[in-house]
């Protein structure tokens, strides 16, 4: 990409940041593919299914009901976000980097009038603390961008031939061009014996011609960090993703497209899964251990979403 290029795609990003439904925190990004081959700006969000028959107010489990504008670019990204970039209007928070690093994004733009406002008390701490050590680790490289003055200032620059550990990369197989019911059935069932008694989810997706692929992933930290080193963060965040959210972040990756009738977890995905389902327009799942889950808010959000008829779960 050219400077140029940059700095029009960080500005496609303020042009819609005032369109965020949210009241308080308008946030936009775009994400952009490593070819220059798509681009696309969203704010932060709440999915239309959770807006409509649930209301903003209300928390799924101990979730909120938005999708961030950086993992919803992430999510709808229209071809692979593998080795792309990814422009924000403010410092991302935590989660949304560690998904940005599933989804092999390589370069963060952040607007410097992000870094005004009163961000030193809200996200600061965050920010500086988690984020940009997961982005250090995962070998994500960030800018401060200055749009008007057409200016980029390195915050961290990740060394050209760095390569982030990784122990269990989330498996994505060929899966022919047909799939249907029995066929998922049997991929689960070997995804089983491969995981054991972990805790794992399994997706079928398709690309754009057609044909499919079935990832599947169990609980690990980031990219970046191994069980070896399960550096725990602060508060709320912690460095692991959970196996929906890293099937739906390898599709992003990879420029899959997942199927909502092949989706499958060995137990009831956390509050933060379901509400990332939703927003990527996964309305069923199969669900292995209807009883077993991480916490106590996952059964609870499922059967939130459930009595609003926004999701199908079986067994
Ligand atoms: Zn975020």
């Amino acid at each position: 990409m050219t400077d140029d290029t940059l700095y029009a795609r960080m500005q496609d990003a303020v042009d819609i940041v005032a369109n965020s439904p949210h009241p308080a925190n308008k946030i936009a990004a775009t994400v952009a593919g490593a070819d220059g081959g798509f681009a696309l700006s969203l704010t932060n969000s709440w999915p239309e299914p959770i807006d409509k028959k649930i209301g903003r107010a209300t928390r799924i489990g101990n979730s909120s009901g938005t999708i961030h504008a950086e993992t919803a670019c992430l999510i709808h990204a229209p071809g692979p976000v593998k080795n792309g970039a990814l422009f924000v209007t403010d410092p991302p928070c935590p989660n949304c980097v560690k998904n940005m690093a599933e989804a092999g994004i390589k370069t963060l733009y952040i607007d410097h009038k992000g870094f005004d406002k009163d961000f030193a008390q809200r996200r600061g701490h965050h920010f500086t603390s988690m984020s940009m050590r997961i982005c250090e680790k995962a070998g994500i490289s960030v800018y401060e961008i200055w749009r008007k003055e057409k200016k980029l200032v390195p915050i961290l620059e990740v060394p050209e031939n760095y390569t982030p550990p990784l122990e269990n990369a989330s498996l994505t197989e060929s899966a022919g061009t047909a799939m249907d019911h029995a066929s998922f059935a049997k991929h689960v069932e070997m995804r089983a014996a491969h995981y054991q008694d972990k805790p794992f989810a399994v997706a079928a997706a398709r690309d754009k011609a057609g044909a499919w692929f079935v990832i599947s992933a169990e609980t690990h930290p980031v990219i970046g960090y191994t069980s070896e080193m399960p550096e725990d963060l602060e508060g709320k965040y912690n460095v692991l993703l959970q196996p929906v959210n890293r099937v739906i972040m390898t599709a992003a990756r990879r420029g899959l497209t997942i199927d909502p009738a092949y989706l499958y977890s060995s137990i009831v995905p956390t509050a933060r899964e379901l509400v990332n389902m939703t927003g990527a327009g996964l309305n069923k799942i199969a669900i292995g251990d209807i009883n077993a889950s991480r916490d106590a808010f996952g059964p609870a959000a499922l059967k939130q979403l459930q009595n609003a008829g926004i999701l199908d779960a079986s067994n």
